[in-house]
């Protein structure tokens, strides 16, 4: 049945989904703030990636948060074996961590979009070593994470639709503007990693 009050009060995976939420922000903010006096050299952000933007966050922040504090998605619950929970707090907490990483070994190449700032350095170590997509990688989790968490379809949910379009259609255009700006260093990143998994075999360049 559909309720009819908020959900903050009345599960308390909800308030470890807040927490966590609290904590992504916090890191996005933190790393905003370091890469802010950075200098932009290449810009690729057009309208589609600009209403990729406008359909994801919404989705990501604004659901979960009006699921918690009001009773308006109540037409969207349903519930969630105890396991789903469990198994999504493990997922959200591994996500956490690989977002931190992907920031921290990034540093100040960071953007939140398309972007190539001045003295922009490849980055191929750390979490990078093996996987050209740390960061999306650990969004994909949080967005599964989400969806074994927050008891609504909508607000559990939304997030990984919007991801999942966001993901397809920006990585091959952010692998073009990589190697355009790094060419062959990329390239050759590119033979001896995956996109979100580890290559099991170097392919052969003969
Ligand atoms: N796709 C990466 C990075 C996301 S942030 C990930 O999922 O971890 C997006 C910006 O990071 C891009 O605009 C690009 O400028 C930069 N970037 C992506 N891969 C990089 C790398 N290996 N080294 C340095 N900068 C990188």
């Amino acid at each position: 049945m559909a309720s009819a009050h908020a959900h903050m009060g009345n599960d308390p995976w909800n308030v470890f989904f807040l927490i966590c939420l609290i904590v992504y922000v916090a890191i996005r903010g933190v790393f905003k703030q370091r890469v802010k006096g950075n200098e932009l050299m290449v810009r690729r952000v057009d309208g589609l990636e600009k209403a990729l933007m406008l359909i994801l966050i919404p989705g990501a922040l604004l659901l979960p948060v009006v699921f918690l504090f009001t009773p308006w998605l109540g037409f969207a619950d349903y519930q969630l074996p105890a396991i789903a929970r469990w198994f999504g707090a493990v997922l959200m907490l591994a996500s956490l961590w690989l977002f931190w990483r992907s920031h921290v070994d990034l540093g100040l190449n960071w953007s939140q979009s398309l972007e190539i700032r001045k003295g922009h350095q490849l980055i191929t170590r750390g979490v990078y070593r093996s996987i050209r997509h740390p960061m999306y990688a650990s969004i994909w989790v949080w967005c599964l994470a989400q969806g074994l968490l927050l008891e609504n379809w909508l607000a559990g949910w939304y997030g990984f639709v919007g991801f999942a379009l966001m993901y397809f259609v920006r990585t091959s255009r952010e692998e073009k503007m990589m190697c355009e700006s790094f060419g062959q260093e990329y390239r050759d990143y590119m033979q001896r990693t995956g996109r979100l998994f580890p290559r099991t075999r170097v392919k052969n360049h003969a």
